[in-house]
């Protein structure tokens, strides 16, 4: 129970971004696990170990091959408070529902893949925050594959480089990334939930903003004259493919979606996100978006239409696919582990992401933990446990 007793510890830092800040990090207190992380890392090994100016965590294992490069991040989701997080150990989980507290019930009813994991033994909230295994369990698993070669000093390993980052909630996990720091060959975020999957592939990521400016004059006279901002903005939602929201969407497509809305008679602005696997699909969603505001100017020739594209993130797979080393290790170390490893499509970004566009490959593994982002969050011991070893023979020579 040892590596889980880390995960604990972690847990009950609170770590929970602020996407409202403009300090760096979002919030101090994330320092207080990142400072935390430099101790520990120095303790096991990792003599250079630091935080810069940023909040991100660095150290260096020197060893022998390969530099092999490892991240999670030490901030926590905003959708349920981390303040005062109690992990509690549920044995030999039975099947039936886990009472959080005297309002939450974790149920296999309301989440069947609990049922998966019968007899094993896992992680839940006490109801009242989220667990933040999301992604403290990937820095535990970091942190006790390091401790085993600490243990173990006969044992031969590559070149191990591991950064902990802040902000990964609120976008900013790659902001201040830097790869000289990180200094690796390939890399892997731990950030994932089933242990059997090797992420690479996420969307290509866009969002657009709208800025209608209407003609407004006295409604009384508004005969051929007044031209309604909210009107035209519902005149361009229309004009979009109405079975490409994230309703419609499969597995594999991708959707626009409308997230914010606001405005007046006399000028409205509209935010949407595109998303597609495919770049030349996005590239065709934000065509089809100029091509609506465009139609819309020259049907109101009195009005104004602006239309504000800005580029997110990019699919990694490219990037992957280029470089076979990081997924064939990840593949040879689940199956050695007897999992039999498998490919899921994410449906968002990561920071992996963003560091393969920057040069440095970084698919994405899981932790065994599920229900990101929630109260109703919980590791399955067994599986992290699991990953641990997993992580131990990639690094291993
Ligand atoms: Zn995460």
């Amino acid at each position: 129970m040892k590596n889980i007793q880390r995960f604990i510890r972690y847990a009950q830092i609170d770590t929970q971004a602020d996407e409202n800040s403009s300090t760096i990090p979002s919030t101090e207190k994330q320092k207080n696990l990142s400072s935390l992380l430099v101790n520990e890392l120095k303790e096991l090994g990792l003599s250079d170990a630091f935080m810069d100016e940023y909040g991100v965590v660095y150290g260096h294992l020197p060893g022998e091959g390969d530099k092999i490069g490892f991240n999670s991040h030490v901030d926590t989701a905003l959708e349920v408070t981390g303040t005062n997080c109690q992990p509690k150990i549920i044995e030999k989980y039975d099947g039936k529902d886990i009472k959080l507290n005297e309002k939450y019930v974790l149920s296999a009813k309301q989440f069947p893949n609990l049922l998966k994991c019968v007899g094993k033994d896992l992680v839940v909230t006490n109801g009242e925050s989220l667990l933040g295994a999301d992604d403290k369990a990937g820095i535990a698993i970091i942190m006790s594959a390091l401790e085993y070669f600490h243990k173990n000093p006969s044992e031969k390993h590559k070149n191990i480089s591991v950064a902990f980052t802040p902000d990964e909630e609120i976008g900013l996990g790659s902001a201040h990334f830097d790869l000289n720091k990180m200094n690796a060959d390939y890399a892997f975020t731990i950030d994932g939930s089933s242990i059997d999957c090797i992420d690479y592939e996420n969307f290509n990521a866009a969002s657009a903003k709208i800025f209608i400016r209407g003609v407004a004059v006295h409604p009384g006279e508004g005969k051929n004259t007044l031209i309604n901002a909210i009107l035209i903005l519902n005149e361009l939602i229309s004009a979009l493919p109405a079975k490409e929201t994230p309703y419609d969407a499969k597995e594999d497509e991708g959707y626009w979606h409308i997230n914010n809305l606001n405005g007046t008679s006399e000028s409205a602005q509209l935010d949407m996100i595109l998303r597609d696997f495919d770049e030349l699909k996005l590239q065709q969603r934000i065509l089809l978006i100029n091509e609506i505001a465009g139609n819309l100017k020259k049907k109101y020739p009195k009005i104004s239409v602006d239309v504000e594209i800005k580029r997110q993130y990019e699919n990694m797979k490219p990037y992957v696919e280029k470089d076979p080393r990081p997924v064939q290790l990840a593949k040879k170390s689940l199956l050695k582990n007897g999992i039999a490893p498998r490919s899921t499509k994410i449906r968002g970004g990561t920071d992996g992401a963003a560091f393969s566009k920057m040069g440095l490959v970084t698919p994405n593994l899981g932790t065994g933990s599920y229900n990101h982002h929630g109260r109703y969050e919980y590791i399955v011991i067994q599986e992290f446990e699991k990953m641990v070893d997993v992580v131990i023979d990639m690094m291993r020579l």
